[in-house]
């Protein structure tokens, strides 16, 4: 089968492989549909992500049908439509059973798919602990629609989810690449009372005035200012930062009022400054972390429903076979790009 493989620093090539096999009674094998490319897979292309590793297929985000089921699999049957999870978790261990699936202690827990086992840019996948990682798609829901469930919709839900945020809030979102866009769709599922993004490219900032009307948008150098104007205490009552470009963590305690949450969703290339004694009694709260992917369910749910709506992100498409074109496009935000979708079969 064709599959999209990472081959050495820089370089990811079409390459053919065998079909992938059941290894484990908890496997699933999944025909796939549809993939996109993720910042992360550049990450790793780049030679960034220091546990990729060489020879695996690359590809983490992706939907496709059931072709096959290990015989402890119960939640999914052959021939199902599925969302296929970013996170491997097991389910069972203390961490799993609290919700916090981003760090399951099981030797394949966390990212695996598409960084240390086979990824989903590729004809079939394996996906082990299926159960836990293929959520079924409702019928009314197509894949194009369920696509960036497991991956980028499933970081903004979370994002959204912890940062306990209220109808009479100011949410300042700093980052408007496709992260930043569904932390930003999920955020406007709790109403608070204004939404500023902040983002300093004018393709993305069009997308969103677009798209999302009511929604106020700000260029970085001008944010702490406007965000001062606009919101009722003294700066946001809500930051989420999912940039992670170089000024965007102090950009983002900056413009946080007093006794306001700062969720940092962006993965930074070098350390951040806490500059404890600057931001003495402002008693922040930071909450921080990797998405624990876990509500795939309530995702599709929301979708099928019509309150939740990616498809507008995935602006170009190419066949497996023309994935380096996608790339290209991604790579260089180049025609306005925002998410590409790759159709594998
Ligand atoms: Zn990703
Ligand atoms: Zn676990």
């Amino acid at each position: 089968m064709l599959t999209y493989t990472y081959k050495s620093k820089g370089i990811f090539a079409l390459t053919e492989k065998p079909k992938p096999t059941i290894l484990h009674e908890r496997d699933a094998i999944v025909k796939v549909t549809l993939a996109s490319i993720c910042s992360s897979d550049l990450h790793i292309k780049h030679g960034s992500v220091p546990r990729a590793a060489r020879g695996i297929t690359v590809g983490h985000e992706m939907v496709g049908i059931v072709e096959e089921i290990g015989s402890a699999v119960t939640n999914v049957k052959v021939g199902d439509r599925v969302t296929v999870n970013v996170e491997t978790f097991c389910g069972e261990c203390f961490f799993c059973k609290k919700g916090y699936v981003n760090n399951c202690t099981d030797k394949n827990g966390g990212w695996a798919l598409g960084c240390r086992i086979d990824g989903g840019q590729a004809e079939y996948v394996r996906v082990p602990f299926a159960d836990c990682g293929l959520n079924k798609i409702p019928d009314n829901v197509s894949d194009r629609q369920a696509l960036l469930v497991g991956d980028v919709l499933a970081t903004g839900f979370w994002a959204a989810r912890i940062s306990e945020i209220t109808e009479n809030d100011t949410v300042l979102i700093i980052g408007a690449g496709p992260t930043g866009i569904c932390t930003l769709l999920c955020t406007m599922l709790k109403n608070p009372k204004r939404i500023i993004v902040c983002e300093k490219d004018e393709n993305r900032l069009r997308f969103v005035s677009e798209h999302y009307p009511d929604v106020l948008t700000v260029e970085p150098h001008e944010c702490l200012d406007f965000v001062l104007r606009n919101s009722d205490h003294g700066g946001a009552d809500v930051v989420l930062e999912v940039a992670g470009a170089e000024n965007t963590f102090e950009l983002a305690w900056k413009c946080a009022r007093p006794n306001a949450i700062v969720t940092v969703v962006a993965l930074y290339d070098k350390a951040q400054t806490l500059p404890l004694p600057d931001m003495y009694g402002k008693n922040l709260t930071f909450k921080t972390g990797g998405v624990d992917g876990c509500d795939c369910e309530e995702t599709l749910r929301l979708i099928a429903e019509g309150k939740l709506d990616t498809e507008p992100l995935i602006t170009h498409t190419f066949p497996l076979s023309e994935i380096e074109k996608g790339y290209e496009v991604f790579e260089n935000k180049s025609d306005g790009v925002i998410k590409v979708a790759v159709e594998c079969c």
